[in-house]
């Protein structure tokens, strides 16, 4: 039977028609940018410090594209008469990402968590050499590496993160007992710097009080000795009649502070 003339027509109209009420799936990239599930293999992040270059990952990638270079060197024992031990230290870790396919067998077979996956995907580059990507490259990539998912809520903590909880507690501990302890030494603290002040003007005129006299509270003590007067600068000149005060020159201990009035009054004359 023929077809209806123009019925051709009304099929591709409705197709459009149909089309252009469904919501659109299209991206517009690079003007906004996708969202990834956060498992999204896009490049390989190496968080070097957990690397002990074992070189199970080098083994088992079925692409050959990881290149790991070490070399040993010997730590000397930690204790007298102990042994020495040697540990490998990482010279280059690098991923051809031009011949790598993404199956992420390097990932999960790394023993000591230093590789992780990230859902960056803009490094492409014009040339292919540049897809090899050193150490210092994949270590940028580690920080694009999203958060772990959460735990489920009757999860068992992980051991690791017990070790930490338990040691972070003991530090805070120690460091609230420190706090504490630290008030009551304090008060000891501040009489000592009182104590040079207030009684070391009785004390300055039987022991050197030159040191002490600038102190104001030297002065006062001073009128018991020669030492008074040069205390003030001004009424040094009156007091030099009381040093020609014969007693005092006898007061031989006193003498430091006969030196004393001596430096003193230059410095009154200044003032
Ligand atoms: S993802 Fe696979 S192919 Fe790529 S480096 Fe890891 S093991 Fe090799
Ligand atoms: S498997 Fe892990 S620890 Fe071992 S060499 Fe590879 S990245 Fe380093």
């Amino acid at each position: 039977m023929a077809p209806f003339p123009g019925s051709g027509l009304a099929k591709g109209l409705a197709v459009t028609l149909r089309t252009m009420t469904k919501k659109t799936v299209t991206a517009q990239y690079p003007d906004v940018q996708p969202e990834l599930p956060p498992r999204t293999r896009g490049v390989i992040g190496l968080f070097e410090e957990n690397c002990t270059v074992c070189m199970l990952c080098a083994r088992e990638c079925p692409d050959w594209c990881i290149y790991i270079d070490s070399h040993k060197e010997t730590v000397p024992a930690a204790t007298p008469g102990g042994r020495e031990r040697s540990r490998n230290v990482l010279d280059r870790f690098a991923i051809d990402f031009s011949l790598c396919m993404y199956c992420g067998i390097c990932i999960e077979v790394c023993p000591f968590d230093a590789l992780f996956w990230s859902p960056e995907f803009e490094y492409a580059e014009t040339d292919i050499r540049d897809l090899t990507h050193e150490r210092d490259k994949l270590r940028e990539w580690m920080w694009t590496v999203p958060e772990p998912p959460a735990l489920d809520a009757r999860a068992e903590e992980p051991k690791e993160v017990g070790a930490a909880r338990k040691a972070a507690d003991k530090l805070a501990a120690e460091q609230a007992a420190a706090q504490e302890a630290q008030p009551a030494e304090a008060p000891a603290a501040p009489g000592a710097p009182t104590a040079p002040g207030g009684p070391a003007a009785p004390s300055s005129p039987t022991t050197p009080g030159a040191p002490t006299a600038p102190g104001g509270p030297a002065a006062p003590s001073s009128p018991t000795t020669p030492g008074a007067p040069t205390a003030p600068g001004g009424p040094a000149a009156p007091s030099s009649p009381t040093t020609p005060g014969g007693p005092a020159a006898p007061d031989g201990p006193a003498a430091p502070g006969g030196t004393a009035p001596t430096d003193t009054p230059p410095e009154g004359g200044t003032a």
